[in-house]
């Protein structure tokens, strides 16, 4: 089978230009044409010689694929189905709101990570994204053009798929790729050790922490990654950083009644980021089928707002978008059928 050149870096693809005996300067041509001028054949590489285009051709697609299907909510978001490799699929909401437009992406066909609240989690894992597959969900967006911001949040857990994730990354805001600034992207995590320090000391986008509970114990009950990278872990790596005013830390929080809403949650918050520069983001929870959880009341999400706030913490309250069409945070999988 032939291979993408859509998702190689400009490393790489120089990589492959010297396998292939062409030119230095061939490599940036071909990531002038992937990402600038965005063509979807080899063929239309039109200052590539002919020759080296047949040489290309032999070997390689550009390796795009539409989105096969589509789900519109009532409030304009958009939930798309798009093919990925081995006959696997993934989901990517596009979530237009005023003036910005973001695009929630995915890196992984399900997820390992076994959180009890997500229904990604659900599916469990089913495959690793290449970078190739992550950025078509960018690529070959109809509304592409409007995106002002990127957030990997949509199925399986970026740093579990820490190489293709960061190839991505360097592909979205390279000067040879799309050149968007780092700061317009956020990459979701629930916090695996390694891979955060690497992610904080290789990448200027933002990080937002998936914490859902302030405590060691209770959060093992909800996220089995806290018995092996507790959240103590997390932060005290996160402190070691001096951040630019560029960059950001947020902490996500979804709002379970009679779980994680009280006020003692609240100030057992303040106590484990104190001395963090962060946001918070609490995410109303989104009901999935067979769950025990059941989502905080308005009053509990407003008292345990206010609380954080008074301790002078920047706390907002997350939208729930696309509910009805299972595109929430926490609501894609492709175990379910699609109506095409
Ligand atoms: N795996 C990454 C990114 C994907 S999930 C992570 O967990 O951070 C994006 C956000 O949705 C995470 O904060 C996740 O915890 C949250 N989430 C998962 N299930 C949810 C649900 N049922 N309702 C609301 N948010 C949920
Ligand atoms: Fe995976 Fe994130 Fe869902 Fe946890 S919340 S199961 S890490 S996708």
């Amino acid at each position: 089978m032939k291979q993408a050149l859509f998702g190689k870096t400009v490393q790489e693809l120089s990589e492959m230009a010297a396998e292939l005996s062409l030119p230095r300067y061939a490599a940036k041509q071909i990531a002038g044409w992937l990402y600038r001028r965005q063509v979807s054949s080899i063929d239309a590489m039109t200052d590539l010689s002919a020759k080296t285009r047949e040489l290309l051709n032999a070997r390689y697609v550009v390796g795009l694929q539409e989105p096969e299907a589509v789900k519109k909510s009532k409030d304009g978001t958009k939930k798309y189905l798009f093919p990925v490799a081995d006959g696997k699929y993934v989901e990517a909401a596009y979530i237009p709101d005023r003036d910005r437009a973001t695009l929630c992406i995915s890196s992984q066909v399900g997820c390992r990570m076994g959180c009890a609240f997500c229904m990604t989690g659900k599916q469990g894992m089913n495959g690793n994204l290449t970078s190739t597959d992550i950025l078509n969900q960018f690529r070959s967006l109809p509304e592409q053009a409007s995106l002002t911001n990127i957030v990997f949040m949509g199925m399986g857990e970026p740093f579990d798929n820490l190489p293709e994730v960061m190839k991505s990354l360097e592909i979205l805001t390279a000067d040879d790729g799309y050149a968007w600034a780092p700061k317009r992207i956020t990459v979701s995590t629930i916090g695996i050790l390694p891979a955060v320090k690497h992610f904080m000391e290789n990448s200027r986008c933002h990080i937002a922490i998936s914490l859902h509970h302030p405590v060691h114990e209770e959060r093992k009950r909800l996220m089995p990654v806290e018995n092996k990278y507790p959240i103590q872990q997390i932060i005290a790596q996160l402190k070691t950083y001096d951040l630019n005013r560029q960059r950001r830390i947020s902490f996500e929080y979804v709002m379970l009644a009679g779980i994680n809403d009280s006020l003692r949650e609240a100030k057992e918050m303040v106590k484990l980021l104190s001395g963090l520069q962060c946001r918070i983001n609490l995410i109303p929870f989104h009901a999935i089928p067979d769950s025990p959880f059941k989502p905080s009341g308005r009053d509990a999400i407003q008292q345990f707002d206010a609380a954080l706030q008074q301790k002078g913490m920047i706390v907002t309250v997350r939208q729930s978008r696309g509910l009805d069409i299972d595109a929430a945070c926490g609501m894609l999988s492709t175990t379910r059928k699609w109506h095409k």
